[in-house]
């Protein structure tokens, strides 16, 4: 990435990323400088390949709690993120939701606040939940990375590497009817694959027993207001799994 010119980079790399979550079947890296970028393939893996198999099915450690969780990633320092963050955002809601949402990792706003999802993207992440008669307090909500990236980069492959056994953790504590994942990083990171968006969304997915539904992360669905439509047949489909979870027990 261009030291030169660390904005015009950033936009390249926002709109590549946006290509890939169109359909582009071959995930792309920018090198060289933001004058003369270069696209090489394949990007990194955003995770390590076991993630999934070896989280999905843990039961939780007997004793353990979802505020345990978070006070130890609050004390965190397993990877460089913990040097420039305000503060770690290990995640909200009650102990016993039924839907979790997992976003990439926190920004600005939640940094500041300690809370995921409070700045423009969480805003229009509250309405999708609402949308489909949810609200955000019986949720929970948390990201792959705990930490902020800084200048809003996107996480390495390491640093989602150290932060993963928090959220497996998370997940076998809430055991939660559904996932939802928002973005690509969340849904590479549990489903254990580097697929577009677009195709990831139209699969069938569970992690572990568990229902997942991968969708457009909410800041990408500003900057592409033409991708409402398949995000709220997505929260459809999670609300659909919800109602079907309920109905079993
Ligand atoms: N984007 C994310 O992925 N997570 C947040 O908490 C905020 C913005």
């Amino acid at each position: 990435m261009s030291a030169k010119n660390p904005a015009a980079t950033q936009a390249l790399r926002r709109y590549l990323q946006q290509r890939l979550e169109l359909g582009e079947r071959v995930a792309m890296r920018v090198t060289g400088t933001a004058a003369t970028p270069d696209v090489v393939a394949p990007a990194p893996t955003a995770a390590p390949p076991s993630a999934r198999q070896r989280a999905a099915a843990a039961p939780a450690p007997p004793g353990e709690s979802l505020a345990q969780v978070a006070a130890e990633v609050r004390a965190c320092t397993r990877c460089r993120l913990h040097q420039t963050r305000t503060q770690a955002v290990p995640g909200v809601g009650p102990d016993n939701a039924a839907v979790l949402f997992i976003g990439e990792g926190p920004g600005a706003d939640e940094d500041a606040q300690g809370e995921p999802f409070v700045g423009r993207a969480g805003q229009l992440l509250t309405k999708i939940i609402e949308s489909v008669q949810l609200r955000r307090p019986e949720v929970f909500i948390t990201n792959v990375v705990k930490c902020r990236p800084p200048n809003n980069r996107d996480p390495e492959p390491d640093e989602i590497a150290a932060c993963l056994p928090f959220l497996e953790r998370q997940v076998q504590l809430l055991s939660p009817r559904v996932i939802c994942t928002l973005g690509r990083h969340a849904a590479s990171t549990l489903l254990g694959k580097q697929e577009a968006m677009g195709r990831l969304r139209t699969g069938t997915h569970t992690y572990g027993t568990i229902p997942l539904f991968p969708t457009y992360h909410p800041a990408a669905l500003l900057r592409n207001p033409q991708w409402k439509r398949p995000v709220w047949e997505d929260i459809q489909k999670v609300r659909r799994a919800y109602d079907a979870a309920r109905e079993s027990t």
